[in-house]
C-alpha cells in the first residue's frame, strides 16, 4: 500500500464514499492531502466525526477562509533572515530543511508552505542556514521543524546534528515531528542514533493531539526507542474542536503521553490558517478547558496553553489567571475546585 494523496485515493481507500468526492475536490487541490499506509490501516472503518479522520482526511468546510485567516499565520516569512531560519527569539531559531510531511493535517499552521516535494532546501542553502547559525554566537537551541524533519535521510539529519554539535555555543537541538504517530515504523534504531551527538542535548516534541494516535503498539515502540536513547521527549498539542477540546478528550491524551514518557509542553490554540475555521474554539473555551484540568490530572499532564500572536511576534501563555493580585499586597486566588481565598502576606 502507498501514501494517499488524493481524493480518487481515499476513495480507493474506503474513506470517502464517492458521492462526498467532489465535495472536497477543490480542498484537496488547493491543500496537501497524505495518509501513510500506517494511518490508513488505523482510520478503517472510521467517519467525519472520528478524532483521527477529522484530522487528516479533507473537509468541505475548509474551502471557507475567514476574513481574518492568513496565508503565513504566524508570521514565518518576517522573521527569515536566510533561506530556512526563522529568528524570532534572541537565544533560538527555527531549522526548517524541509516542507514535506509524512501527512497533512488539514488545520496545518503551515499549510500554504507544506506540501509534497514541498520546497526542500538545497545542500548549498542548508550549509547557508546552517552557517547563520554558527555565526550567531547567542543562539543556545535549533529547533528542526519544517515540515517534518524525520522525513530527512538518516545521513542528512546526521550531518545536521554533527553541524550542530560541532559548533559549540549550540547547546540543544529539538526536533519537531509527527512522524511517530504516523509512520512510527520510520523510527528506527540507526534514525535515534543520528539524533544524538557528543556534545550537543537533544530533544525531540511529538505532535499529537488525540489519545487514540498513541494506542497502537507501532506507536508505543516508536516512543520507546526514543525514550530509551534517553532522548527526553516533549508533547506538542493543537487544541481542535471536533477532535480534542473537550476535558475528557484532553485528559485521556495528556494522561496518554505522560504514559509514554512524552512530557506535555505546549497546547496550542490553532493559528489562524486558512481553511481552518472549523476547528477553532475561542479562547474562553480553551481557558475554560485548562481550568478544568486544573487538579483533576497531574501536574506531569499538564501543558502551557499558548497563542502564536499574529504576524511574528511570538508565542503568549494563554492560560486562565488563578492569581489576582491586589493593589494593597494581598491576592485573589482561586482553586482547583473554583473555590476563591484570600491570600494575606
Ligand atoms: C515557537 C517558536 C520557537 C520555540 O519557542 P519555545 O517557546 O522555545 O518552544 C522558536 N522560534 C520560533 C520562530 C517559534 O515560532
Ligand atoms: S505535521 Fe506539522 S507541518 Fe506537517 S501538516 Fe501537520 S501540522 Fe503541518
Amino acid at each position: 500500500m502507498k501514501t494517499l494523496r488524493s481524493v480518487a485515493d481515499l476513495v480507493n481507500a474506503g474513506l470517502l464514499p464517492p458521492e462526498a468526492a467532489a465535495g472536497v475536490a477543490g480542498v484537496a487541490g488547493r491543500y496537501a492531502v497524505a495518509i501513510t499506509p500506517y494511518l490508513a490501516d488505523r482510520l478503517t472503518g472510521a467517519a467525519p466525526g472520528d478524532p483521527l479522520y477529522a484530522q487528516y482526511v479533507p473537509a468541505p468546510e475548509e474551502a471557507y477562509t475567514t476574513p481574518a485567516e492568513r496565508d503565513d499565520p504566524i508570521g514565518d516569512h518576517a522573521r527569515s533572515p536566510v533561506k530556512g531560519i526563522v529568528h524570532r527569539y534572541p537565544d533560538r531559531v527555527l531549522l526548517k530543511p524541509l516542507h514535506a510531511c509524512a501527512v497533512y493535517c488539514r488545520f496545518c499552521f503551515r499549510r500554504e508552505m507544506v506540501g509534497p516535494g514541498g520546497e526542500a532546501l538545497t545542500a548549498e542553502e542548508l550549509e547557508a542556514a546552517l552557517a547563520y547559525v554558527r555565526s550567531r554566537p547567542e543562539v543556545w537551541e535549533v529547533v528542526v521543524t519544517g515540515g517534518d524533519p524525520l522525513l530527512l535521510s538518516v545521513r542528512r539529519i546526521e550531518s545536521i546534528v554533527r553541524a550542530l554539535a560541532g559548533m559549540g555555543h549550540v547547546g540543544v537541538v529539538r526536533f519537531h515531528t509527527r512522524v511517530p504517530v504516523a509512520d512510527p515504523l520510520r523510527v528506527t534504531p540507526e534514525l535515534v542514533a543520528a539524533l544524538r551527538a557528543e556534545g550537543l542535548a537533544t530533544w525531540v516534541a511529538v505532535h499529537a493531539n488525540h489519545a487514540g494516535e498513541l494506542a497502537s503498539p507501532a506507536a508505543a515502540a516508536a516512543l520507546a526507542r526514543l525514550a530509551d536513547a534517553g532522548i527526553p521527549l516533549l508533547g506538542q498539542t493543537v487544541l481542535l474542536k471536533g477532535v480534542n477540546a473537550d476535558a475528557a478528550s484532553l485528559e485521556a491524551l495528556f494522561r496518554a503521553m505522560v504514559r509514554h514518557r512524552v512530557k506535555p509542553y505546549y497546547l496550542h490554540h490553532p493559528d489562524l490558517a486558512p481553511g481552518t475555521g472549523h476547528f477553532r474554539p475561542t479562547l474562553a473555551e480553551g481557558q475554560a478547558l485548562v481550568k478544568a484540568l486544573r487538579g483533576h490530572v497531574s501536574g506531569l499532564c499538564q501543558p502551557t496553553y499558548v497563542l502564536d500572536i499574529p504576524g511574528g511576534h511570538g508565542k503568549a501563555p494563554a492560560a486562565p489567571a488563578w492569581v489576582e493580585p491586589r493593589d494593597d499586597g494581598t491576592a485573589a486566588v482561586e482553586d482547583f475546585t473554583g473555590t476563591r481565598h484570600t491570600y494575606a502576606p
